[in-house]
Parts: C-alpha cells; sequence; structure tokens
C-alpha cells in the first residue's frame, strides 16, 4: 500500500492562519512584529531564500527589513550592523543568511545576534539551551519536521529514529528534539558504516545529507515514516529530495515530498520564531510597565 503523504504545503498554510492572529493581536495590542535579514553578497539561492522570507513577512502583517551588504562587507561592519539590529526595538528577530562569505568568522558573527532575537536558534547559548531540554527556540527546519509529525499524531516515545545528517542547523538539532519526545535515537554520517543496517531497523527516518536518492525501499522497514529535508538540484534543473521517493512511497507507512515537504515548513517555523519573540518582548515591556507604576 502505498505510503500516506505528509504535505507540508497544507500544514504550512493551516498553521499560516494561526500565525496572522497571532501578529493581529501583537498589533493592535502593542506593535508589529519585525524580523531583519541579513544577507551577505550575491547567492543566487540566498538572494531567492531572503526574497521569499520577505514576501511571507508581508503576507502575514510581520514587519520585515532587508540588508543587502556586498560581498567585500567586513568582519568588523557586518557586527556593528548585528548591534544595531539588537538594540532597535521595533526588530524582535535577526537572522544572518547563510553560507556567508568565506572571509567572514561565522561564529562570530552568530554569537553576535543577541539571544532573545535568535529566530533561527543557532546561537551557542541557544544550542546549549536545546541540549539541555530549555530552548528558546527551535532551529525552524527541524521545528518544521516535529510539527508535521506531530500534525499526524506520528507516536514518538519509544520508538527508533534515525536520523542522517550531522549538520549544526538540521541533523544535531533534530536528534535533540526526537530524544527530548523519548524516541531512541541513532545520528549517522558520512562515516558510518552499512547505513541500510541503521535505517532498516528505524521506525522514523529523517534523511538530511543533501544527496539524491541516498535512502532506496530497500533500506526501509515496512510501515517507516520518512522524513525528507534534502533538497538537490537534477542536471534536468527539477528539485529532489534525499529519498527515492517512487519506490519508498511504496513501502513506507508516511512520507514527506519534495517539493512541498519540509521546505515550506521551515518557513512558516520562522515566522513563528519571531512571533514568539515579539510576544516575549511584548510580556517583558508590560512587567516593566508594572514594576514602574507600582513605584
Ligand atoms: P550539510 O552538508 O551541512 O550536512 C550534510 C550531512 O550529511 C553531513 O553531516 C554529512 O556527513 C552527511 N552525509 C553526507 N553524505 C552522506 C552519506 N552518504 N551517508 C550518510 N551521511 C551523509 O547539509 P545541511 O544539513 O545544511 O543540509 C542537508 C540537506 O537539507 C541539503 O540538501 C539542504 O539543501 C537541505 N536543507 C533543507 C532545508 C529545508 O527547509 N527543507 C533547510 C536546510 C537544509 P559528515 O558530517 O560526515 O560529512
Amino acid at each position: 500500500m502505498s505510503a500516506t503523504i505528509i504535505s507540508g504545503n497544507l500544514i504550512a498554510s493551516k498553521f499560516r492562519e494561526e500565525l496572522k492572529q497571532r501578529v493581529k493581536l501583537l498589533s493592535e495590542t502593542w506593535m508589529q512584529p519585525g524580523l531583519a535579514v541579513i544577507l551577505v553578497g550575491d547567492n543566487p539561492a540566498s538572494c531567492v531564500y531572503v526574497r521569499n522570507k520577505a514576501k511571507t513577512c508581508d503576507e502575514l502583517g510581520i514587519h520585515s527589513e532587508v540588508f543587502n551588504l556586498p560581498g567585500d562587507t567586513s568582519q568588523k561592519a557586518l557586527l556593528r550592523q548585528i548591534q544595531d539590529l539588537n538594540a532597535n526595538p521595533e526588530i524582535h528577530g535577526i537572522l544572518v543568511q547563510l553560507p556567508l562569505p568565506d572571509h567572514i568568522r561565522i561564529d562570530e558573527v552568530i554569537a553576535a545576534i543577541a539571544t532573545e532575537k535568535d529566530v533561527d536558534g543557532f546561537h551557542p547559548c541557544n544550542v546549549g539551551a536545546l541540549a539541555t531540554g530549555h530552548a528558546l527556540f527551535h532551529p525552524c527546519t527541524p521545528l518544521g519536521v516535529m510539527k508535521m509529525l506531530s500534525e499526524h499524531a506520528i507516536p514518538l516515545q519509544g520508538q527508533h529514529a534515525v536520523v542522517v545528517g550531522r549538520s549544526n542547523i538540521v541533523g544535531k538539532p533534530m536528534a535533540l528534539m526526537l530524544l527530548e519526545k523519548g524516541a531512541t535515537v541513532t545520528i549517522c554520517t558520512s562515516r558510518t558504516r552499512d547505513l541500510a543496517s541503521h535505517t532498516l531497523s528505524a521506525d522514523i527516518v529523517v534523511m538530511a545529507t543533501g544527496k539524491s536518492n541516498l535512502l532506496t525501499a530497500d533500506m526501509i522497514k515496512p510501515g517507516a515514516t520518512v522524513i525528507d529535508v534534502g533538497i538537490n538540484r537534477l542536471p534536468d534543473g527539477r528539485l529532489c529530495g534525499d529519498v527515492e521517493f517512487t519506490g519508498v512511497k511504496e513501502k513506507a507507512g508516511y512520507i514527506t515530498p519534495v517539493p512541498g515537504g519540509v521546505g515550506p515548513m521551515t518557513i512558516v517555523m520562522l515566522m513563528n520564531n519571531t512571533i514568539e519573540a515579539a510576544e516575549r518582548a511584548k510580556a517583558a515591556a508590560q512587567a516593566v510597565a508594572g514594576c514602574g507604576s507600582m513605584q
């Protein structure tokens, strides 16, 4: 029997309605949530991602500012830009579009973002908080995957989840979030011997490698949930994931497509984190105002 398709497009559009209501409430009772996106250079894929983020902000009523900095921007100038945004009360979320040019020290840049505005969840303090189960912001892509799993009521507790990929933005936080929900988690990498021996015992497989068609039907057990984070461009220009979709969907229980799977969820989770940052800023401002009136 063919797998149930987990449609990111469908879940994301449902979630967007909820986000619109939260933005409306904030705008009517306090101020518009604000997101700043910094792009250094003109990487074509990054330009598309940044345009999409600004467009989604517009659609939801979130104030957005895009800073297109030249590719030869110095480390110092970039840090100054982040400091300005850290101090800007109209901006609740700051995102630095990755990758950055080679001369920029990425760790230093991410560490410069105020933790309460780090809507990507990449700041080392937020990564540590996630590892201890007290995340301020969950990184957007794995958070989107968790929403997709919960939307379909896919059980996690006691299930064996195999995450293939160990990047800081997808694989590692994904593994931590599944662990937090009680799954037994295995992380595989390019150095893993016999990948199939791990994926074959998995109830849930999350693929985040950037290698097209790496996971094939003979590598999963019948009924497994298969989440495909990969976005790869084929020589003919079409997009595909890390999963050989046609074969795997005949054996899996649930599967995400590419495109239309995890991708649309990622951007909606970025909006969610920005609204959450604004909601916290509002609560903090009201607490200060409350203290003032008691004096
Ligand atoms: P990275 O290149 O940073 O990491 C890839 C990971 O995959 C590495 O840990 C690597 O192992 C592992 N890997 C590579 N080949 C194999 C293999 N043959 N077997 C097992 N593991 C392997 O990529 P990202 O995590 O940034 O992104 C992964 C994919 O997800 C990409 O296609 C990217 O475009 C996509 N993506 C999609 C998003 C979305 O919204 N849908 C958001 C972000 C990313 P090792 O560490 O040993 O090198």
